[in-house]
């Protein structure tokens, strides 16, 4: 593999033909529910990947910065979401991009509104963020007094055209196995739905309900009562999805190769070139034990599964140290070899290496500042 795919230094491989099943299944779910998908290009913010969800019926998506927006635009995506609140200090970019593509964005205050119809010189599509049970951002879903005085505040102008009501209920990550996933999916869904029917007896009429998250979208079997789905992870998927229970490890189609750099048999550890700048310091707790990734070996021309007690144990700014449980397996590796580790987080993993080698040796770009 080394040989084949010229690896050097730490390289995010990509399992192109995973990724494309992971999306498949997800633009099928979505069609079959009749919701649109807009999927969120967070996770692999490369203009060639975003292509392949053209094939797949998708003119719509989500993103998570302005900058992130301009990259799409200028590879021919005109209906984009910003799904991040409003920053003020980007109101040029804001403006920019309302004028060339259908832009949407969020808020949660009266007072954002109204700064948008001051600054705006073109309409922009606005959603109301709601609150449904994480607690990150959002209006509480029960505080209907704030969402009728934001509903009112936008069609005070033809500058915001209000589009509904969106929630991202990011707590299903903090939950192991799919009853539990698809009971917050259910209670975001209805909770959301509350606020629109409420809006409705106002006199607010076919407002949209966007929502999903790539735990809550991989376990439900039906969308349900939503305009439209947002998963963005999915496309990779990753070690803390699995771990989670929102997909297989054989789902997973990003893997990090790493050169090992050092073995110590009376430690039975080895040492790669893959650290924090590479990975993200993320990591996932379970069952006691942080993990910073998932071991697999390589097969003749694909990855395998995960192998049995091998923790990618710690990462520090650029090592990574690999604790075996398992003698055959720490057998196998010498100094010199590439280790291929799943990581923890693919969107940040990805985020951090700025490209992709797929496992034809092809280079994929992301964008990059
Ligand atoms: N929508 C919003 C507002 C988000 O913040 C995110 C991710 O953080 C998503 C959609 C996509 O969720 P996931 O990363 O679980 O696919």
């Amino acid at each position: 593999m080394t040989q084949l795919l010229n690896i050097q230094t730490p390289t995010l491989l990509l399992d192109k033909q995973k990724a494309l099943r992971n999306l498949e299944r997800m633009a099928k779910k979505a069609h079959q529910s009749n919701v649109r998908f807009r999927p969120h290009f967070k996770t692999h913010q490369s203009a060639e990947i975003g292509d392949w969800f053209r094939d797949f019926g998708v003119t719509s998506i989500t993103v998570s910065s302005l900058r992130m927006a301009e990259y799409f635009a200028n590879h021919g995506w005109n209906d984009i979401t910003v799904a991040f609140l409003v920053n003020t200090l980007e109101i040029d970019r804001m403006r920019a991009l309302s004028e060339r593509i259908k832009l949407g964005v969020i808020v949660e205050s009266v007072d954002r509104v109204k700064f948008l119809q001051q600054q705006l010189k073109h309409p922009i599509q606005v959603w109301q963020k709601i609150d449904t049970g994480y607690g990150r951002t959002g209006i509480q879903w029960g505080d209907f007094e704030i969402h009728l005085q934001i509903a009112k505040a936008l069609n005070q102008s033809d500058m915001t055209q209000f589009q509904g009501l969106l929630a991202h209920a990011g707590h299903t990550y903090a939950t192991l196995g799919t009853h539990k996933k698809v009971e917050i999916y259910d209670t975001t869904v209805q909770r959301v739905n509350q606020v629109r029917d409420r809006l409705a007896e106002a006199g607010f009429n076919d407002l949209k309900v966007s929502i999903g998250d790539t735990p809550g979208c991989s376990v439900i079997d039906n969308f349900g009562n939503v305009s439209e789905v947002r998963p963005g992870n999915f496309i990779f998927y990753d070690w803390t999805q699995h771990s989670v229970g929102s997909c297989d490890a054989e789902n997973i189609a990003v893997a990090m190769a790493c050169p090992i750099v050092a073995k110590y048999p009376e430690k039975k550890s080895l040492t790669v070139y893959g650290g924090a700048v590479h990975f993200s310091k993320d990591s996932f707790t379970k069952d006691g034990r942080i993990s910073f990734g998932a071991v697999v070996p390589w097969q003749n021309d694909h990855w395998g599964l995960p192998l049995d007690r091998v923790h990618v144990a710690s990462l520090s700014q650029e090592h990574g140290l690999i604790e075996f449980g398992n003698q055959s397996a720490f057998d196998s590796y010498s100094v010199g070899d590439v280790m291929l580790v799943l990581p923890i987080h693919s969107c940040l993993t990805a985020d951090k290496m700025g490209a992709y080698r797929t496992l034809e040796g092809e280079t994929i770009s992301m964008m990059r500042l």
